[in-house]
């Protein structure tokens, strides 16, 4: 794959371009690809943004977020879309899989694939690109990529907004590792240009129903169990729960994280009954590979200390599974 800055003579003629990210968006996924839908625009690129799925509401906020083809909604008008492109970003993922359903049109696509993304072990199928583990964010990334490319003129409020969007939520609002001083300038930086970071706070974290709220508490109440010897949690929620408390994408966005705020415990699991299949999420405090585990045992990966993965077992075999791979894991886990 060759260095993202070698992307700038292409950018000089108009082209046209899609930017995609992976299903179910984040904050990261959506913010990174509406930044970076900001620069192109302005460079007089044609571009369209497709999320694979819907989106969470509490993303709507986001300056140009009603202009994303949700390929599942409107499958004619994405596919019409990627006609004849000459340009595809993906952002915040690096496997076509995490694309769902619309991974077999991407795949076929003849034009360059241009990759932004700081999950581990990307697939080899991108010309060009930037995959930064280390990164804190696909946002952070796409700032880089704009200073890189000697673009930073570019950098609007719409653009600002969206790249502190994606940090602010997968630095865990500037707690994890990853958060380095470099983020910490970036942010500096967007503040200088007039960002108003308690806007996008409200935006993200104050804009749920009270039935989230109430699912929240019945959760942790009802569905949490805590394995002390392997210093694990794990939240297992059955397909009633989610119909019960009307959830909606993205209701469950951070659940798992309440989880590692137990004492001691270095390894979160929350297990899903999504009806077509079961989504697992994890988290991990210190030096337990929860990428490594999701690729082992549920067909997934991510990050070292954030990862996700699927299973088409019951919910109930799923955690079984779950609870066997951790005793499986208990040395890991001391
Ligand atoms: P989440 O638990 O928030 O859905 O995901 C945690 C991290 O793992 C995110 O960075 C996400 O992109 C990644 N991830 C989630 N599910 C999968 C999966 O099935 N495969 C891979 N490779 N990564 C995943
Ligand atoms: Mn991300």
């Amino acid at each position: 794959m060759k260095p993202i800055e070698e992307i700038k003579p292409l950018l000089e003629t108009p082209k046209k371009v899609v930017i995609t990210m992976h299903q179910k968006p984040d904050a990261d996924a959506m913010g990174s690809s509406l930044a970076m839908y900001h620069y192109l625009i302005q460079k007089g690129h044609q571009v369209t943004v497709i999320s694979p799925t819907n989106f969470p509401d509490f993303l709507k906020w986001m300056p140009a977020a009603d202009q994303v083809i949700d390929y599942e909604s409107s499958t004619d008008r994405a596919l019409q879309a990627l006609e004849g492109i000459d340009l595809l970003f993906c952002l915040d993922f690096n496997a076509f899989y995490r694309t769902k359903n619309l991974a077999p049109h991407l795949e076929k696509l003849n034009c360059i694939r241009i990759l932004i993304d700081h999950h581990l072990e990307p697939q080899p199928d991108f010309e060009y690109g930037i995959s930064d583990t280390s990164a804190s964010s696909t946002a952070q990334l796409v700032y880089e990529t704009i200073y890189k490319l000697g673009d930073e003129h570019y950098i609007n409020m719409e653009i600002a907004q969206c790249i502190y969007a994606g940090t602010v939520t997968d630095t865990g609002s500037f707690r994890f590792a990853s958060t380095t001083a470099a983020v910490h300038r970036m942010v500096a930086d967007l503040m200088d240009r007039g960002l108003k970071h308690e806007v996008i706070h409200q935006a993200i974290y104050d804009n749920f129903l009270e039935n989230r709220l109430r699912f929240l508490g019945h959760s942790l109440l009802n569905r949490m169990e805590v394995f002390y010897e392997y210093n694990t949690a794990m939240l297992a929620i059955p397909y009633t729960d989610l119909k019960r408390f009307d959830l909606q994408t993205g209701d469950t966005e951070g659940l798992v994280n309440f989880l590692l705020s137990i004492q001691g415990i270095k390894l979160a699991a929350l297990i899903i009954d999504r009806n077509s299949e079961v989504k697992l999420s994890f988290r991990s405090k210190g030096n337990f590979d929860v990428n490594a585990f999701a690729r082992k045992y549920f067909d997934g990966g991510g990050h070292f200390n954030a990862s996700g993965g699927r299973s088409t077992d019951s919910l109930e075999k799923t955690a079984e599974r779950f609870i066997k791979a951790i005793e499986e894991n208990e040395a890991l886990l001391q």
